[in-house]
């Protein structure tokens, strides 16, 4: 085996074979030793704090599975005192004076904040070539016989890369559209969008309100319930936040899939879906029949409007989310103007990158009287056909399986001239955010160019701890998630 898992690590603290603060301190060394720009940035003294406290308290008794376990942090999340820039040159300078709750839930649970890792601006894009902090790079580019780097996905790609490439033995992830899912898929990791409700917006800058959800990204399965134990709760201060009773997504692990009926969209494996990984995903699905699952061919009819659904939504709730950054209230102001709207226009010229201008412009249209009901309105009414297809669909099955992504990782540069090829990534995940439903991808295998593909598993509302389970088996099955990039697997072991 060649990854580190959190399961591992808070073995090794418990049996006291390894301190918090020799993890901690390995990561920080294996970060300033990496070349992948997966953070921007470190906050060493409070990561090395956070592992010394983890350390006193698991020396006077105290023990929970994740104490003093470092996890990377998307920079969307608020952590009090630390840069937080959304990948935004309009953030660069903004320090978070509060804690978002997901960090703070799992502080509470004693995981260290090992730093803040790249992502696209704003959460827009499924590449990471829109964050004003640079690309990141895909730990999987040297993998290849092609030299080219490949993008590591998005938005949260450099919480991929930096689990990829072992920088950290997990991350957090948000998925508005795909972006757990996606670069989970193109850099081998398990990564979970729970249902919409499961964790607290509070603290994590938002994107399209509607549809962002917070989530792990881990190597497992095991580990996406370990750490999603430590960030889902309920929170008065998300008023979207579901008050429904703690669980805990670890306790189906273990079950058996004997008789699960497993649903095929035949819309997701149509035209567009690149052939090695059509053929992964059909291995997959023999892999589950053999632990006794059943397979049909179910319809998600209006799969096809998921993505003008999506492209009229997100933009919409985005446009008036961004309008918070004015010069006035936080991040940079622009130095010269003439007066207070001089002063907005600029800053937010400056200060904005063309992705995220794009969006909302795109989003200022759709809103705009006049306009509303032909855009805004009817792309609700979308998303609602889109929701009843799945209700429908889970009259047949119990999960949904498929494709995380058309295509593996693509090349750096190859797909930034054209927004529609960009956005056509999230095909197969968006119907999913639009629907609320919570959602994996796993690793499934390599292309012939030796690529990670990922497949998609949806289960109802509120079941991540099926979907978890199912995830896990197929992972005691197969060996694809354990698989390192060669850059890596000579010296990533913690
Ligand atoms: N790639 C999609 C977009 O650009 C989804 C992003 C996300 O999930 N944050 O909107």
């Amino acid at each position: 085996m060649t990854i580190t898992t959190l399961a591992q690590l808070s073995a090794d603290l418990d049996s006291g074979k390894i301190s918090s603060v020799e993890l901690t301190q390995h990561y920080i060394d294996r970060v300033d030793n990496s070349n992948h720009n997966a953070f921007i940035s470190i906050n060493k003294e409070q990561a090395l704090a956070q592992a010394k406290a983890a350390d006193d308290k698991r020396a006077s008794g105290e023990a929970s599975s994740l104490l003093g376990v470092p996890v990377a942090q998307k920079d969307i999340f608020c952590i009090k005192g630390t840069q937080t820039t959304c990948g935004s040159k309009i953030l660069e300078n903004f320090t978070a004076p509060y804690t978002a709750t997901v960090v703070e839930n799992m502080h509470q649970h004693g995981v260290v904040s090992l730093g803040k890792t790249n992502m696209d601006e704003f959460a827009m894009g499924s590449s990471n070539e829109t964050s004003y902090f640079g690309n990141v790079i895909n730990p999987w580019s040297s993998s290849t016989s092609d030299t080219t780097a490949l993008v590591p996905g998005g938005s949260s790609g450099g919480s991929a890369a930096a689990v990829a490439a072992q920088l950290a033995p997990a991350a957090t992830g948000t998925d508005t559209g795909g972006s757990i899912r996606q670069p989970a898929a193109f850099c081998n990791l398990t990564g979970i969008k729970p249902s919409y409700g499961r964790c607290s917006r509070y603290g994590m800058i938002a994107f399209a309100s509607s549809l962002d959800q917070a989530g792990p990204m881990t190597h497992t399965a095991e580990d996406a319930a370990l750490l999603l134990n430590t960030m889902a709760g309920f929170d008065a201060k998300d008023s979207t936040s579901l008050d429904v009773p703690a669980e805990d997504f670890s306790a189906q692990l273990g079950d058996s899939l004997e008789g699960l009926k497993i649903g095929l969209p035949k819309e997701y494996f149509g035209d567009g879906l690149d052939a090695d990984i059509a053929e992964l995903v059909e291995n997959a699905i023999k892999e589950y029949e053999k632990l006794g699952a059943t397979v049909k061919e179910i319809s998600l009819p209006n799969s096809e409007l998921a993505l003008p659904s999506y492209y009229v939504i997100a933009p919409a709730e985005a446009s008036s989310n961004l309008s918070r950054f004015d010069g006035v209230r936080y991040g940079m102001r622009t130095e010269q103007y003439s007066d207070l709207v001089d002063m907005y226009t600029k800053t937010r010229t400056e200060g904005f990158g063309d992705e995220v201008k794009r969006r909302i412009m795109i989003g200022a249209y759709a809103l705009s009287s006049g306009y509303y009901d032909a855009y805004y309105a009817q792309a609700q009414k979308l998303r609602r056909l889109i929701s009843n297809d799945f209700t429908a669909a889970f009259k047949e099955c119990d999960v949904i399986l498929g494709p995380t992504t058309p295509s593996p990782a693509f090349a750096a540069g190859s797909r930034t001239d054209d927004p529609v090829s960009m956005y056509l990534n999230d095909i197969y995940t968006i119907p999913v955010n639009l629907a609320g439903l919570p959602a994996a991808s796993i690793p499934a295998g390599f292309t012939k160019a030796g690529l990670p593909a990922g497949l998609h598993l949806i289960t109802p509302y509120l079941q991540e701890a099926k979907l978890l389970n199912i995830a896990h088996q197929y992972q005691q099955a197969t060996d694809w998630h354990t698989q390192a990039p060669q850059s890596v697997s000579n010296g990533g072991q913690a």
